[in-house]
């Protein structure tokens, strides 16, 4: 239901805790943080309020300075850790709002490769549809533009690669997705209010956008060709 994203200079899960606060006022009911520990995927998530993760970062600190966090508001899946975001495989981490009408039919695909589902997602699906191209050996930029041929539905997506805290890489359909130009850092996230104590220079993506994001800025492709999109200076505050 929110998402937010940070390629930074320092440990990110405090403020990426802090903007699914900001988040808070759209509803949910779980949430998680990720991020990059050497390379791996490090995860932590709880059902419930903020808090309770807040407990479990407390419990177990995640180091990082590129992750992803997520407030849920289940429709596929019941309310559980498990089912929380970010999904993730050993490759990749995704943060997604909204609905991927396609799930069951790219599910049975997956499944019928071998390979194994670990929530009742429907966002699930698309972790393990990135996952299959990276195993092909395909770069995590060839992967995503394979995967918005095959996604339908609604989704502001963002994902983590394991092994590149130098990228995220975000994609939206149907549902908002901003990106948010700092000094030397970058963000993103499904509103300008989640990133406004971190910058006020913002970019909407357009319909079918999807953004390769790295600490120095951003690539915008849609339809596999690169676009510009106007940065705004919101005047939005901390
Ligand atoms: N459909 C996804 C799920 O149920 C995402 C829901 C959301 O937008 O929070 O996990």
């Amino acid at each position: 239901c929110g998402i937010i994203g940070i390629i930074g200079k320092d440990a990110v899960t405090p403020r990426l805790i802090d903007g699914l606060r900001r988040l808070e006022y759209r509803g949910y009911d779980s949430a998680g943080v990720a991020t990059l520990v050497n390379g791996h995927i490090g995860r932590r998530r709880a059902e419930g309020k903020i808090a309770n993760l807040e407990a479990r970062v407390a419990a177990e600190p995640l180091a990082g300075t590129t992750g992803i966090a997520h407030t849920r508001w289940a429709t596929h899946g019941g309310v559980s850790e498990r089912n929380a975001h970010p999904i993730a495989t050993d490759r990749v981490a995704i943060v997604h709002n909204g609905i991927i009408e396609n799930f069951q039919e790219l599910k049975e695909e997956l499944l019928a490769q071998g390979r194994r589902f670990d929530s009742e997602t429907d966002t699930e699906a698309v972790a393990q549809l990135l996952t299959s191209y990276l195993e092909r050996q395909m770069t995590p930029e060839e992967a995503m533009g394979q995967a918005m041929a095959r996604l339908k539905g609604a989704f502001a997506l963002v994902c983590m690669f394991a092994g590149r805290h130098d990228l995220l890489i975000g994609a939206r359909r149907n549902c908002p997705l901003a990106v948010g130009y700092g000094e030397g850092e970058m963000y993103l996230g499904s509103d300008g209010l989640a990133l406004a104590p971190l910058t006020k220079r913002i970019c909407y993506l357009d319909e079918d956008d999807w953004v390769v994001v790295r600490q120095d800025g951003a690539r915008i492709f849609n339809n596999g060709q690169p676009v510009e999109r106007p940065i705004t200076t919101t005047a939005l505050s901390g």
